[in-house]
C-alpha cells in the first residue's frame, strides 16, 4: 500500500496560548512494499509524522492517502495499520501467545474483519478458534518465537520482546507497518541483530513499513529509502546511498555518515574553488563569488601519488589507529584541520608534509551561513 502525505502540518497547542509546529507542510510519498526510514535528530517531528499516519494524532492541515483513499479523517482502528512502540508495550501478565493474539480477540473492528476473512477462507476452516491459532502461529514463526509461546515477557530478552511486539502488529495483517524507534531500548549487539531481523521480516511479508529512528547508521543499513527531517521540515528523500553521496544541504551531509564529514571554510572566486586561501580546482558549473563551506568525507581524501595539479598541501598532526583503519588528522596551509581514513599499515607519520587529493565530485559546496 502506498502512503502519501500532502502538505501535512501538525501544530500542538502549547501553554499560554502558544503554538508549536512539529511538522511543516510535509510532502512525501512512501512507495508500496518498501522499508522507509524517517530520520532526523530528536524533536524533528518523526514520531509526530508516524502518529499522524497511524491516526493517533489528527493532522492540523493537509491530507494523508493510503493508495487512492483519503484516510485523513479515518480513525486509527479503521486504517489497517500495525504499530510497534519503542517500549514494546506488551502485557506483562499474558503469555507470548496471548500477547500476539490480543488484537485479534479484543478489538471490535479487527474481529469484524477477521470473521469476514474467516468466512472467505479457501479452503474453508471449520473452526474460528483454530483460525486464530493458525494466525498466531504464523506470526510467531515469522519472528522465530515458536518455541517461546508459553513464556511471559519478563522471561524473554529485550530483542525477543520486541519481536513479540512485531508479531502482534503483523498478526493483524496490516497494510502498513509503523515502527517507532523499535531498537532504542536494545544493547548494541542486539540492535544490529534485531534491525537485520526487521529487514528480513519486511522483505518476507512485503508490508509497506515506516521506520522511525534518530540513528543514521540504522536507517542507512536497512532502509530502501530515507526521509530526512529537520525542525519538522523535509530535507531530502531518497535511497540511502544516493542521499549519502549527494546530500541536498549541509545539514544532511553532517547528519549522515559516521564519523562526521570534514567541513572547512573556503570560497569561490572567478569560478574557482579555494580551500582556505589556496586555489583548489575549477568548478564544472558556474557559481557566483562567495564564501562557502566545503564538505569532504574522510574516506574520499587520499594522498596524491601522481602529482596532480589539484592536490593540496597539509601537515599530519595526529594519527589514531583503530583496528584496520587509522584516522589521520592533518592541518591545511591556513591552519584548518581535516581528517582522512588510511589503512593502519600506511607509512604516514606525525609531522609529515603530504599532498592530498579528493575527486571533485566527492567535494560538496554549501553556502557559508
Ligand atoms: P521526534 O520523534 O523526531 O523526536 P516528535 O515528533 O516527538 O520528534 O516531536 C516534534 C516536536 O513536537 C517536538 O518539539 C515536541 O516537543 C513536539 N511535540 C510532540 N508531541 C507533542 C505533544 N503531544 N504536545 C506538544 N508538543 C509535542
Amino acid at each position: 500500500m502506498q502512503v502519501r502525505l500532502e502538505q501535512v502540518t501538525k501544530t500542538f497547542a502549547g501553554s499560554k496560548n502558544t503554538q508549536a509546529t512539529a511538522v511543516k507542510e510535509l510532502d512525501v510519498t512512501i512507495a508500496s512494499g518498501k522499508l522507509v526510514g524517517l530520520l532526523g535528530p530528536s524533536g524533528c517531528g518523526k514520531s509526530t509524522t508516524l502518529f499522524m499516519i497511524a491516526g493517533i494524532h489528527d493532522v492540523s492541515e493537509g491530507h494523508i492517502y493510503f493508495g487512492d483513499h483519503d484516510v485523513t479523517a479515518l480513525p486509527s482502528d479503521k486504517r489497517g495499520v500495525g504499530i510497534v512502540f519503542q517500549n514494546y508495550a506488551l502485557y506483562p501478565h499474558l503469555t507470548v501467545w496471548d500477547n500476539i493474539a490480543f488484537p485479534l480477540l479484543n478489538a471490535k473492528e479487527m474481529k469484524k474483519r477477521l470473521k469476514q476473512r474467516f468466512a472467505e477462507l479457501s479452503p474453508p476452516m471449520a473452526n474460528f478458534k483454530a483460525y486464530i491459532q493458525r494466525l498466531v502461529e504464523e506470526a510467531a514463526k515469522l519472528v522465530e518465537l515458536t518455541a517461546y509461546l508459553d513464556r511471559k515477557p519478563a522471561e524473554l530478552s529485550g530483542g525477543q520482546q520486541q519481536r513479540v511486539a512485531i508479531a502482534r502488529a503483523i498478526v493483524k495483517n496490516p497494510s502498513i507497518l509503523l515502527l517507532d524507534e523499535p531498537l532504542s531500548n536494545l544493547d548494541a549487539r542486539l540492535r544490529v541483530q534485531t534491525r537485520d531481523e526487521i529487514k528480513r521480516i519486511q522483505k518476507q511479508t512485503g508490508i509497506t513499513t515506516v521506520f522511525v529512528t534518530h540513528d543514521q547508521d540504522e536507517a542507512l543499513s536497512i532502509c530502501d529509502e530515507v526521509i530526512i527531517l529537520k525542525d519538522g521540515v523535509l530535507q531530502q528523500q531518497g535511497p540511502p546511498q544516493e542521499v549519502y553521496d549527494h546530500p541536498a544541504n549541509q545539514f544532511v551531509a553532517e547528519f549522515l555518515g559516521s564519523p562526521q564529514i570534514n567541513l572547512v571554510g573556503g570560497s569561490i572566486k572567478a569560478n574557482k574553488l579555494y580551500l582556505g586561501n589556496e586555489e583548489w580546482f575549477a568548478l564544472p558549473e558556474s557559481l557566483s563569488d562567495q564564501p562557502v563551506n566545503i564538505g569532504v568525507r574522510y574516506e574520499n581524501i587520499r594522498p596524491d601519488r601522481e602529482n596532480r595539479k589539484q592536490a593540496f598541501e597539509a601537515t599530519v598532526t595526529s594519527i589514531a589507529r583503530t583496528g584496520g583503519t587509522s584516522t589521520v588528522q592533518v592541518r591545511l596551509a591556513d591552519g584548518q584541520p581535516m581528517r582522512l581514513h588510511r589503512d593502519s599499515d600506511d607509512v604516514l607519520q606525525e609531522g609529515d608534509r603530504v599532498r592530498l587529493y579528493a575527486r571533485p565530485r566527492t567535494v560538496y559546496i554549501f553556502n557559508a551561513e
